[in-house]
Parts: structure tokens; sequence; C-alpha cells
């Protein structure tokens, strides 16, 4: 019954909300978080009202990536205010309940997903056009709570880097949205070639082309590469996202939200 309350809340508040994508990595560390906050706040630059629900309750970075760390929300019986970034992007993230930043969250499964299922229906999102949900990479719990318990989810976002053990693991991702029918909207190939700043050669790092070879194995949409940029780290760890900035990645981040939104 307690569940079945929580569904309808769950329902209700993502009925609220247009377009609700998740994104998914097989892999850790391939940028899945940095890709969640630059197609916010790309969207946000073409005036889209929107959220982020960071989902990874064992490694929260998404309020650092936006420089509102540290935060308190506020709640009230209403339920959970999110935090607002500077650009005006709604965010939640088990880090704004953690008393330090070093307090690392020592949770079962279970627990795991009933932090996530809560900010499904207990956040007070509003009216938005988008909520982008950040997920922990793998296949499990969390993104399975996720996939089965938003109503009408527009699908998911597969982050990948382009060499054979991320792809791997990506192609993983891709069966499991399929296999619970969600819709793949896309793989990103992210750390995909670095310019030099000295000579501005690119050199493949990781090497090349892995998402896109596997957006053609399952038919899905190539949306697009992302360069290794300096700058984008940098921007990440001073909490500004990168399509703020003139660099490259940002161009990319640009192009590929518009291909999302078309
Ligand atoms: P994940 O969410 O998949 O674990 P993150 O988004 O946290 O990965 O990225 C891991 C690290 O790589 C972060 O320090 C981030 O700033 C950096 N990073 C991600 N994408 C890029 C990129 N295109 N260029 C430079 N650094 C990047």
């Amino acid at each position: 019954k307690i569940i079945e309350q929580q569904n309808a809340r769950i329902r209700e508040n993502m009925g609220k909300i247009k377009h609700k994508i998740v994104i998914l990595s097989g892999k850790g560390g391939v940028g899945k978080s940095t890709v969640t906050v630059n197609l916010a706040a790309a969207l946000n630059m073409m005036g889209k009202k929107v959220g982020v629900l960071d989902a990874d309750i064992h490694g929260p970075n998404i309020p650092k990536m936006f420089g509102v760390e540290g935060l308190q929300p506020m709640a009230s019986p209403a339920g959970i205010f999110p935090i607002t970034t500077p650009q005006g992007i709604k965010t939640i993230s088990i880090e704004y309940f953690l008393p330090s930043e070093s307090t690392p969250v020592v949770w079962r499964g279970p627990k795991v997903s009933g932090a996530v299922r809560q900010f499904l229906s207990d956040v007070v999102w509003g009216e938005l056009d988008y909520l982008l949900i950040d997920t922990p990479p793998g296949s499990g719990d969390v993104q399975l709570t996720i996939l089965q318990s938003i109503p009408d989810i527009d699908g998911a976002i597969i982050v990948t880097t382009p060499e054979d053990v991320a792809v791997l693991d990506a192609k993983k991702s891709i069966t499991m949205a399929k296999m619970l029918n969600v819709p793949i909207l896309g793989i990103i190939e992210n750390m995909s070639g670095f310019v030099c700043p000295h000579c501005n050669k690119v050199v493949d790092v990781f090497g090349k082309g892995g998402g896109e070879k596997a957006a053609k194995e399952f038919g899905a949409e190539f949306l697009g590469r992302i360069p290794l940029d300096v700058k984008a780290r940098e921007a990440s760890d001073k909490g500004i996202p990168m399509v703020l900035l003139d660099c490259k990645a940002s161009e990319e981040f640009k192009k590929i939200v518009n291909r999302i939104t078309e």
C-alpha cells in the first residue's frame, strides 16, 4: 500500500515534467555527470526549464559541478525544495544531506533505491521542460529503480569513451534499457580525441569511433563526440559547466542538444 501511494506521488510529480531523460553508462569515469551537467546547461541556455536529479548516491558530483555543493534544501510537508544553480537549473542530490564532503553513504541497495524513489516522489520540481537524471555506472538497483519507476520516460542517453572496455560496458546499458522497453535516445562519445594546446594536433588518447560503432550495431542514433578538453575539466572543478565557456567541447554540446530537442 505504501509503495502504491508513493507510485501515485511519483506519477503526479513526474506528470508536471514534459521530458524525462536518464543518462547511463556501463563504465565509471567516462563523463556521465559532466555530460548531464552540460546538457542541462545547454538546454537552460535555450530557455528551457531544467532540473537535474543526481541519482549517484555513492558518488554524488552534480552539486560540485554546478558550484552549489554544501547547500541545504528546504523541506516542508509539501516536499523537498531543490537547490537552484546560478544558471537557474533546479538540482537535487544526496550530497546536500551529508554533514561533510568526505562523508560516505554506506548503504545497501534497498536503501539507496529508496532514496532515489523519494527524490522522484517528494522533490518539488514544479513545471519543468526537462528533467535529466544522472546515474551511477552499471546496470544495478538504481538504474532498475529509475527505469521502472518513471512513467512515460522519454528514454536513455548512453555515455561512453571510445575505447573497447568502455564500449563493451555501454552495450550492457543499452541492452538493459531495451529489456525494460526504454527507448535509446542516442549515444555520446566523450573524451573523444584530445586537442594538443601546443601544436593543435588531435591525439586519440582513448581511440576513436567506439561510440559510433556501438550506435550502428544497436540501431541507435549517434549524438556526437565531445573532445577531451583541459578547460572542460578545469571548469567542472570550478563548478562551471563547460558549455558556458568558449571551447570545442561547448560547441559539440550545443549541437547535441539541438539534436535532442529537434
Ligand atoms: P562519471 O560521471 O562517468 O563518473 P565524470 O563526469 O565525473 O564521470 O568525469 C570524470 C572526470 O573526467 C571529471 O574530473 C571530469 O571533469 C573529467 N571529464 C569528463 N569529460 C571530460 C572532457 N570531455 N574533457 C576533459 N575532462 C573531462
